[in-house]
């Protein structure tokens, strides 16, 4: 008798720690209430996002932190993106309607890139609220960038390393592959338990930030011969332009 070939055991599921979710719609009415209701389901984009972002940030479940205990989803009509608030605890994820109806097209990668960049708000350090607001920006549209949900409009460039969002990130991403996988996680474990400082850089690279940038806007350059270093077209997403000052 041949013998019993079985496929192996499943992989047990990674132990995250997954806070208690909430949703709250304030306008049931509103077109981008019915495309979120009819493009994702959300208990398991709001689960699938968590995670994702603590595979991004910590790597492995021992680091993930573990104070969250709730995060409330609110989709409202707003202007601009979409926001975080809260504390340690308890987060807030405001996320606004009409981006949601500007991206219909392609509202479901849309809804997910923005949820991952809100989430990485909720999970990463901060260096005591003393992080510029470009490297947090940045950091969030890395992680976004990582999860292959680029949106249509970024591009590589920029003005300065800490302009934000997707400049930042490609940034970041830049670093990443010069200096190895866990360039970025080191600089947010850099930023946990101390205040901000921009020689972090230094600490993880052996270089300073301005130099960094100076070699990653020459590299640019080099690319394409094209000066993409300065390439900042805003074309897709119709409130593409407003993610640069209105989501947080
Ligand atoms: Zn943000």
């Amino acid at each position: 008798m041949p013998p019993t070939l079985s496929p192996p055991p499943a992989p047990p599921r990674p132990d995250w720690p997954i806070p208690t979710v909430s949703l709250r719609i304030d306008d049931l009415s509103h077109p981008g209430a019915k495309l979120f209701l009819d493009n994702v389901d959300p208990i398991q984009i709001m689960r699938d996002s968590i995670i994702t972002v603590l595979q991004w940030l910590y790597v492995t479940t021992d680091k993930a932190p573990r104070a969250m205990q709730t995060i409330l989803l609110v989709l409202r009509p707003m202007e601009g993106v979409a926001y975080t608030t809260g504390s340690e605890t308890a987060k807030e994820i405001h996320f606004a309607c009409q981006h949601i109806v500007n991206c219909a097209d392609r509202c479901a990668d849309e809804i997910r890139g923005v949820l991952v960049h809100e989430v990485v708000h909720c999970y990463q350090y901060n260096g005591q609220d003393t992080c510029p607001g470009g490297l947090i920006e940045g950091i969030a549209d890395w992680v976004r960038l990582r999860s292959g949900l680029v949106p249509p409009h970024w591009r590589r460039g920029g003005s300065r390393w800490d302009e934000g969002y997707h400049v930042t990130a490609y940034f970041l991403q830049w670093l990443t592959e010069r200096y190895g996988e866990g360039t970025v996680q080191e600089i947010n474990e850099l930023m946990k338990d101390a205040p901000y400082d921009e020689s972090i850089f230094k600490t993880v690279t052996g270089r300073k930030v301005s130099k960094l940038w100076k070699l990653y806007i020459e590299h640019l350059g080099e690319g394409d011969g094209t000066g993409a270093a300065n390439l900042d077209a805003v074309d897709a997403c119709v409130d593409s332009d407003s993610e640069g000052v209105s989501q947080d």
